[in-house]
């Protein structure tokens, strides 16, 4: 029979942390610390298989899994010596969900479930807490009638229509009636009261009454955390964060216990380690007489754990390590034997029940890239873990954001904060303020810098904070919905931000007596959380001597080599600063585009225009002594390093100018008539350019365009080596289809070779002779070609183009499609296609190294710079991968984690 409950508390657990794709990812840490012998309130987790069924069978259940539910409750029972729907002695439980990868927030739990209006009564004996019991009635009755009556069952009310605001309003207006400040002020009496107006409310506004049987609330609430996986908020985030859809969630339905019983009880959340800066303190933030869910919510300030993490924010409340000095130590020494067995941070949920303390969750924390390293180091050095393991545990996405830039300190040393709040998302950023998610949507849309204004978010803002540049929030702590999910992303972020009174409807905020409006430009610094008025300046963050000891470890692992692609010298200088060791790509066309391209350009447009050999070779003449400089510059940077130089690669006609007085003026130098001009310019006119007269095909009609680029390779080279200096440059063959085309500019290259040497007196000039592989019957062809080539560049770009057919420039049209539609994983020319393109360069690389074994392999597309398709290239044992100079550290580290994860036999 299949097992669809498994069961933990008690000392012991059926699960474990590795079944989190089975049991989810709170299911499985549950079992875990159960296992370890940790104060769990006992429950069972219903599985993601029964996710799955239930949407695969018209949201039904199979049909073993009612009796697993009532003999894994019965377990509950036994341990807690409590039965649930028991008048006299009540076990009530909480209905959380918990799917495979953490979605903070996105999906439902309801707690208290089991609360009737007869098990109230043994509640209230058992505890002899009236106020208590009906204070947890109230708040099931909220969250039920929220998450399982309304949310699950699909109503969607007008915005401040729901059924949990209009039960908010009521508990406000009792509050206001008995001029109460706090919800903690209610007396039992009130809350009775309240109970009975939630209900009837209920009622009125849903049509149904709320249901008073225990085993009704249990399965409503199951039901509901399943609806809760096809929600839009839940589907949304999938979709941002890339989570298939078909994972589905667990189930756990836990034991209560009650943080709510008064001052000797409370809840908290607290990260193992600071998860902002990596800082090695416990960390975290608790409320006294409270519930689980009040922390998160923001109604309350939450305060400090203990006196060493106290904030400008929260300094003057009382800390958990003061208030309860014995629960502190007792959780402090939970933080370190979860530590020790996880080798990780940890984010943890607690709850303390008359001075007994409970854990009710954990999980490897979310940290920002500044913390990700941190950790990872401080860890290696207290031998908590490897250094393989410290490699692995920076994701590239984290490394891209230690490298994003931060407020520059001595820009920030001068300005004067107009505001300060916690600092909840990494790195500096500057936008214009918006007030709505749709509006930071909207306006990142048309490009421009937002930084999203909340009075706090919630899951529906995701889109508009993915959106903004930086998130700022009125409220909230460090574990606020906007906290957590920022620092996800590596986002900065300042939360908490209690000095702004913003005005939604208005879209302005007023500050320190001052006003502003949508559009004024906000700097946040969200290390720091300093808010600043107008624009700062943002520097490097790479500098730090930590992320240069990372980096050391991340090339002592990897085998793959890391090459950039760099026209210029001052690129070439960059990259190497980011640890390139070579250039895989070496576009000679560059000089004609941009800074200082007048003089070149005008030769080559002369050189494209010519008619007769000779009046092309005059042009070329004059194009000569450019292109050697350019070479030679970039040569010299790299000094000795491998630099790969392709062959003009365009269409010609690409260069031909359209302005009348330009045609007029090159006609005149080349002494033709402007009619004359015109018509060359019109015969070079191609109806399919990409696939035209261009790269390898110039060559082989003007083979003195190929000559005379040879030559100003192998004179910069020769000119270095005379001044002492190293050279390897590797000549590359573009848009290459059949091995004769090689020939055929092999010839070329070895007679301009022969030349150069004797002119310079020299016995050898070292480099290579090799090609692009970019077409599919060149990958095809691989083991002839590689008779003349010496090293293959993958051009994944134009593979990728003429693999699938998809027009790299018209793609708009019809891949937003293909992903809504899930026809593709993802953008092609983003991620490689491992299964498609991966298999032509699969064939290339097995069939090239069949004819000549050492044949180096490298690629130079856009996708030698991401991380999953640099993983690829390791794979599938290339030599190296080239991309932009910035990509450089990032392609490191997942050369070096793919060699970790897939060592070399
Ligand atoms: P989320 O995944 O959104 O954090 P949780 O399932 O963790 O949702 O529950 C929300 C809140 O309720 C948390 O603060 C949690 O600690 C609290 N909670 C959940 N189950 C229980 C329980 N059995 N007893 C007490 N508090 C609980
Ligand atoms: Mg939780
Ligand atoms: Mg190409």
């Amino acid at each position: 029979m299949p097992k669809y409950v498994y069961s933990f508390g008690g000392g012991s657990a059926e699960g474990r942390a590795d079944m989190k794709e089975l049991l989810g990812g709170k299911g499985a840490n549950l079992a875990e610390m159960a296992n370890l012998g940790l104060p769990v309130p006992a429950g069972f987790t219903i599985t993601t298989e029964v996710c799955t069924y239930y949407y695969k069978h018209k949201r039904t259940y199979p049909k073993e899994l009612e009796a697993q539910v009532q003999r894994a409750l019965k377990k509950v029972e036994t341990v807690m010596q409590a039965q649930f729907g028991n008048p006299d002695n009540p076990l009530l439980v909480s209905v959380r969900s918990g799917a495979r990868a953490s979605m903070p927030g996105m999906m439902e739990t309801v707690l208290n479930v089991g609360l009737t209006s007869k098990t109230i009564k043994g509640l209230i004996k058992k505890t002899g807490n009236e106020r208590f019991a009906y204070d947890a009635y109230r708040r099931l009755i909220m969250m039920y009638s929220d998450v399982v009556m309304e949310k699950a069952a699909g109503i969607e009310p007008e915005e401040g229509e729901g059924i949990r605001t209009q039960l908010e309003k009521l508990m406000t207006e009792m509050k206001k009636q008995k001029g109460y400040e706090h919800d903690t002020d209610l007396t039992a009496e009130d809350l009775k009261i309240l109970v009975e107006q939630f209900k009837e409310k209920v009622k009125e506004v849903l049509g149904k009454p709320f249901p008073d049987d225990p085993m009704k609330q249990l399965w409503g609430g199951i039901g509901a955390v399943f609806q809760s996986w096809n929600g839009k908020r839940a589907v949304a985030y999938r979709r941002i964060e890339g989570i298939p859809d078909d994972w589905g969630t667990a189930v756990n339905v836990q034991a209560m216990v009650f943080g709510n019983m008064g001052n000797t009880s409370a809840t908290g959340v607290a990260f193992t380690r600071n998860p902002a800066t990596g800082e090695n303190t416990f960390y975290g933030e608790w409320l006294v007489n409270a519930q689980g869910e009040d922390v998160v919510a923001g109604i309350r300030t939450p305060a400090p754990l203990n006196e060493a993490t106290k904030s400008e924010h929260n300094k003057h409340l009382l800390s958990l390590e003061k208030a309860m000095p014995k629960t502190y130590r007792e959780l402090d020494a939970i933080r370190k034997k979860l530590e020790r067995h996880y080798k990780d941070m940890l984010d943890i949920e607690f709850t303390i029940q008359e001075g007994r303390l409970w854990m009710l969750q954990c999980r490897v924390g979310k940290r920002t890239g500044t913390a990700a390293l941190n950790i990872a180091m401080d860890m290696l050095k207290e031998k908590l873990i490897t250094e393989k393991e410290a490699v692995m545990r920076i994701s590239p996405a984290q490394l891209d954001e230690l490298l994003h830039p931060i407020v520059d300190p001595s820009a920030e040393a001068k300005a004067k904060p107009l505001a300060k709040g916690l600092p909840a998302g990494p790195g500096g950023a500057s936008g214009q303020i918006v007030f709505t998610a749709n509006d930071a949507v909207a306006w990142s849309k048309k490009g421009h810098k937002v930084i999203l204004v909340r009075e706090e978010t919630n899951p529906e803002d995701v889109e508009g904070m993915r959106a903004a540049q930086g998130i700022l929030t009125a409220r909230g702590g460090m574990t606020s919905h906007a906290a957590l999910v920022a620092r996800g992303w590596g986002k900065c972020c300042i939360v908490g931000c209690g000095a702004l009174h913003i005005d939604v409807e208005r879209k302005r905020l007023v500050v320190d007596g001052k006003e502003f409006k949508e559009g004024d430009v906000f700097t946040l610094n969200g290390t720091k959380g300093n808010v600043y008025a107008g624009e700062l300046p943002m520097i490097s963050a790479s500098e730090n001597p930590r992320f240069v000891h990372f980096m050391k470890l991340v090339d002592k692992y990897r085998t793959l080599k890391v090459r950039t692609n760099a026209d210029t010298p001052e690129d070439a200088k960059k990259a190497l600063e980011f640890g390139a060791e070579g250039i895989g790509l070496f576009r000679t066309e560059h000089m004609f585009y941009g800074k200082n391209s007048e003089a070149p350009l005008f030769c080559l447009r002369k050189m494209i225009v010519s008619k007769t050999e000779e009046e092309r070779r005059k042009a070329l003449e004059e194009l000569f002594p450019y292109m050697k400089k350019d070479i030679k510059a970039t040569l010299e940077v790299m000094n000795g390093r491998p630099v790969t130089i392709r062959l003009l690669d365009p269409p010609l006609h690409e260069f031909v100018p359209n302005e009348p007085e330009k045609r007029i003026e090159l006609a005149k130098s080349l002494g033709i008539s402007i009619e004359e001009f015109n018509k060359r310019a019109d015969l070079l006119h191609e109806s399919n350019p990409m696939m035209g007269h261009r790269g390898v095909r110039l060559g082989i009609t003007y083979p003195e365009i190929t000559e005379t680029q040879v030559r100003a390779i192998f004179e910069a080279s020769a000119e270095l080596i005379k001044e002492g200096k190293k050279v390897f440059p590797e000549i590359m063959i573009p848009v290459v289809s059949t091995e004769k085309e090689l020939v055929h500019q092999k010839q070329i290259v070895e007679k301009v070779y022969k030349e150069v040497c004797a002119q310079y007196g020299l016995k050898a000039i070292p480099y290579l002779f090799g090609t692009m592989i970019e077409i599919p019957r060149a990958a095809l062809m691989a083991g002839k070609i590689a008779e003349t080539a010496e090293f293959f560049s993958f051009g994944t770009n134009d593979l990728t183009q003429m693999g699938f057919g998809f027009s790299r420039d018209d793609i708009g049209g019809f891949l937003p499609d293909y992903l809504e539609k899930h026809l593709l994983p993802a953008d092609p020319f983003q991620i490689l296609d491992q299964e498609g393109i991966g298999e032509l360069i699969q064939i290339g690389i097995q069939r090239g190294r069949k004819t000549r074994p050492k044949l180096k392999v490298g690629i130079c597309g856009e996708h030698g710079g991401e991380p999953y398709s640099v993983m690829f290239c390791h794979r599938v044992g290339m030599d190296y991968v080239s991309c932009s100079p910035f990509r450089v550290p990032i392609a490191r580290l997942a050369a070096a984690q793919a060699a970790i994860k897939f060592p070399k036999k």
